[in-house]
């Protein structure tokens, strides 16, 4: 093979796609270029690549001008192709063989990351991520349509909850465009979105240490989107209606009618209060 293609990799090395590992792969060139362009230029850049299966997103990838890119693979078929095809790449390329959700991505001190991320542990990953997103500059990620739906979601939405007000309180979050199931091979059952990704710089997003009581906060109030959310912040707030009231809502507000904004004004509210001094 001189002429490397997704496509000639699949059908020369393995001819097989295993639902266990998510895999739903791209084949045409031009897709595969038109998400990695989302990210923007990549001169000189460290990139992460989850997942490169075949490799249409790997190879428009390594077209650019980058310094690094590690992909993580972890179905060690993939893994090997990989490391076979290697030393064509020099030290631009370095083969990870583990499950992503072990993988640290501090370790290689990523400055993007681009994925077709398999479905099945995409949210797990991103809020894996979450936590320290501003360690990296963008994230590019294909998730199914209804999971991209809940990232980009706006207040007063069937889809807004717990996870679009954390992506949105860490990140500018934009959809980029939409894929048919046919785009894939094997076609999955649901349409896809890639997703862009642009963190806040860490100096901007109040209350970044308190990632996991901010977290609770959404899970307490979005378990009853529909009900009133005083009545489900009690364990932030030792008077939630004045709370609420002092940043502009009714004490009958429900929690899919509250900003990003003013979710994040609230639990600025909860870091400076008493209940959060007892708990630290
Ligand atoms: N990048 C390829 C493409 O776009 O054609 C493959 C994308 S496919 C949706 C997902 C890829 O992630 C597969 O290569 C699969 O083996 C890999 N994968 C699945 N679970 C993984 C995990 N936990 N950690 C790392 N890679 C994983």
């Amino acid at each position: 093979m001189d002429e490397l293609s997704a496509k000639g990799i699949y059908d020369t090395f393995l001819n097989k796609a295993d639902k266990k590992f998510g895999q739903n792969f791209l084949f045409d060139e031009k897709i595969n270029r038109k998400i990695v362009s989302v990210a923007g230029t990549l001169d000189g850049k460290n990139v992460v690549e989850i997942g490169p299966g075949p490799g249409g997103i790997t190879l428009e990838i390594l077209k650019q001008n980058i310094k690094k890119l590690y992909v993580v693979e972890f179905d060690a078929r993939w893994a090997q192709v990989w490391r076979t095809l290697q030393p064509r790449f020099n030290e631009k390329l370095e083969v990870i063989e583990c499950d992503a959700l072990n993988f640290d991505l501090k370790s290689v001190s990523p400055d993007m990351v681009i994925s077709n991320l398999p479905y099945n542990i995409s949210t797990e990953l991103l809020q894996k991520w979450l936590p320290e997103f501003h360690l990296c500059e963008r994230y590019v990620l294909m998730f199914q349509k209804e999971v991209a739906d809940r990232l980009c979601a706006a207040p007063r939405t069937k889809e807004y909850g717990r996870l679009s007000v954390l992506a949105q309180w860490k990140a500018k979050v934009s959809k980029a465009f939409d894929l048919d199931a046919g785009s894939f091979f094997p076609p999955p059952k649901v349409k896809s979105t890639v997703i862009k990704f642009e963190p806040f710089k860490k100096e901007s997003i109040v209350g970044i240490e308190h990632y996991d009581e901010f977290s609770a906060l959404l899970s307490d109030v979005f378990v009853h989107r529909r009900k009133m959310v005083s009545k489900f912040l009690k364990n932030f707030f030792a008077e939630p209606e004045k709370t609420l009231l002092s940043i502009g809502y009714d004490c009958k507000v429900r929690a899919e009618e509250i900003s990003v904004s003013d979710y994040i004004r609230l639990f600025e509210n909860y870091l400076f209060s008493d209940k959060a001094k007892a708990k630290s």
